[in-house]
């Protein structure tokens, strides 16, 4: 099959090349994010393959409109950046890599709750600058805390067996309830009650409509004073200048993001060079108790191969006009 790749790094190359030995798909790897102005470099494709910050939103789709595009393949979980309805309205078919590595995005959260814990973040630069003095960098035992997990699929899960292990309590908020949490003694209670109790709380949900701003004003709210507030989900689950507010009130204690609402014009590039023209991000980059990292929780080596794998081979069910247990 004839795929165009967007929004492709060296190490997305790497991957997919390597996994492509077992399928022999012609894959073109195009740079530039996929969006209304580059979905004209897949006019020739029978499919094209897309990322996490891609905007697959209706004017891209209107480009596709009458190409012999017939597929989009996410290589991620999520597709709140897709238009799923006009899509499927246009005859696409639509295939997403469902589950590659929920151990690599709940151990990420579980390194923001102890970076921002015992403040490894500042430790780090002390110390390179021989400054050994440890005041400001104290922290508090997890063992015997509460943490909240809103959102129990694959990855809370994952996060609540590794918060278990620190000998934390655990509390979910999920509309489906998880069994096998269930079975490990973790508590489903109302969100109200899971943000008064938790002393972290870790976001796990999808972003959809009734998820957006599920972290707002209006929730926070009930947020227990001081509580670390992780985010390794969507930026959109959390109204980043109610945060804000809620950081300057000293309601939120520590703050962990490995996604934000506008990452998609800064996170994957290095723009170390150029002024950030995004007021909201340069604010939450100066607090003290505040961690980001550029969406990189599911940036493993296993992670990589098991999204190049399914990615190839849900591209293989469609070319063999197969059904494919990934398509949404
Ligand atoms: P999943 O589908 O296995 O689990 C999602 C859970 O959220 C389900 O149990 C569902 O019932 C629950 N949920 C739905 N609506 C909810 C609500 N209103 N409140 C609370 N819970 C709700 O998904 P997953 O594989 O665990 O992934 C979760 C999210 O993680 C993805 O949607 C994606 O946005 C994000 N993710 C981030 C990265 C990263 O690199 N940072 C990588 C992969 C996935």
């Amino acid at each position: 099959m004839k795929v165009a790749i967007f929004n492709t790094k060296p190490f997305d190359r790497q991957f997919l090349q390597k996994a492509n030995a077992r399928f022999s798909h012609e894959l073109s790897f195009f740079e530039p994010r996929f969006t209304a102005k580059t979905a004209l470099l897949a006019a020739n494709d029978d499919a094209i393959c897309v990322f996490v910050n891609d905007q697959v939103d209706q004017a891209a789709l209107e480009i596709l409109k009458g190409s012999q595009v017939r597929c989009i393949a996410l290589r991620c979980a999520g597709y709140d950046n897709l238009d799923l309805e006009m899509a499927k309205a246009l005859g696409l078919r639509v295939v997403r890599v469902p589950s590659y590595s929920p151990h690599a995005i709940a151990e990420h959260a579980a390194g923001l709750v102890l970076a921002l814990n015992r403040k490894l973040h500042k430790a780090y630069n002390r110390t390179r600058d021989d400054n050994f003095a440890l005041q400001g960098l104290l922290g508090f035992d997890l063992h015997g805390k509460t943490v909240g997990i809103v959102g129990t699929g694959k990855i809370g899960e994952c996060f609540a067996r590794i918060m278990q292990g620190f000998g934390c309590q655990l509390l979910a908020y999920d509309p489906y309830p998880s069994p096998v949490c269930q079975d490990m003694g973790v508590a489903y209670v109302p969100l109200e009650e899971l943000l008064a109790r938790s002393d972290v709380v870790s976001l796990h949900c999808p972003l959809i409509p009734s998820t957006r701003h599920i972290i707002s004003a209006d929730s926070l709210r009930h947020l227990k004073r001081g509580a670390m507030l992780i985010n390794t989900s969507r930026g959109g689950l959390i109204d980043t200048r109610a945060v804000i507010d809620a950081i300057e009130d000293g309601v939120v204690g520590y703050l962990g993001l490995d996604v934000y609402e506008g990452e998609a014009n800064l996170f994957f590039e290095d723009l170390s060079d150029t002024i950030i023209k995004d007021e909201t991000f340069q604010l939450l980059q100066s607090f003290p108790n505040v961690v980001i990292t550029p969406h990189q929780a599911f940036f493993t080596q296993e992670a990589l191969a098991a999204i190049a794998q399914t990615t190839l081979a849900n591209l293989a069910d469609v070319e063999q006009g197969n059904p494919c247990p990934n398509e949404l």
